[in-house]
């Protein structure tokens, strides 16, 4: 059976500030899990490193990241696409599996996997496990829609990534599986709704709470910070 890949990407522009090592450090945390589900954008994230590389030769010593190598060797190390894939998918649903939930990213920066989480309810049928908590409100965490509950319809303010990590959401842009990344800002008023066959569980930054829209939740906005 052929693996499946991801099929919705982070902009070029992510994976050079990643490939930089000038990513924040939740950004930096989402698009190490995607890379690690996601041949095609590890081989590009790879050649941005090299192609970074060649220039920084160029440069004074002062101009190079502290950690650069650090971070291209581990890129480089990253397993082979059949290691982790969107078929650790079935460890939610099948306890007996042995493949990890969390791809390698995540299980050092949360210490374990799925089951070493403690997950906070944020609204009915929506939890999560906060991880990083930024100036402004900025979050990255991860988010847990119990199956075919709906996030209530909700903009942004600033950009929101959300890696999904299990299961799966629809929103007005299409579905997104294990390995998918989803990108929103201001321009974007959604209602993520999980697949109604699991709980859909992702990787979620934010550079601020939240800003919900729909006609009754909208009067929340000064009690709801999520
Ligand atoms: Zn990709």
């Amino acid at each position: 059976m052929p693996v499946l890949q991801p099929t919705h990407h982070p902009a070029d522009e992510h994976l050079l500030d990643y490939a930089a090592g000038a990513a924040s450090e939740g950004l930096a945390l989402l698009l190490a899990t995607h890379l690690t589900l996601c041949p095609e954008c590890r081989r590009k994230a790879a050649a941005m490193e090299q192609l970074g590389g060649t220039l920084i030769e160029e440069l004074p010593p002062a101009a190079i990241a502290a950690d650069a190598r650090e971070r291209c060797l581990a890129l480089l190390d990253a397993p082979e696409p059949a290691a982790e894939s969107r078929s650790a998918v079935t460890a939610v649903t099948n306890p007996v599996s042995a493949a990890p939930l969390l791809p390698r990213a995540l299980r050092d920066r949360v210490g374990g996997d799925i089951d070493t989480l403690r997950w906070s309810p944020v609204l009915r049928g929506v939890d999560q496990a906060l991880l990083v908590e930024g100036p402004g409100g900025a979050r990255t965490r991860l988010m847990r829609i119990r199956a075919g509950h709906a996030v209530p319809q909700h903009t942004h303010r600033g950009t929101e990534f959300v890696c999904v990590l299990a299961g799966g959401f629809s929103d007005l842009s299409g579905h997104f599986g294990r390995g998918d990344v989803a990108v929103s800002d201001e321009s974007v008023d959604h209602q993520p709704t999980a697949d109604a066959d699991g709980d859909c569980i992702c990787l979620a930054v934010t550079e601020a709470p939240v800003r919900l829209t729909g006609r009754f939740w909208r009067l929340l906005n000064p009690f709801v910070r999520f």
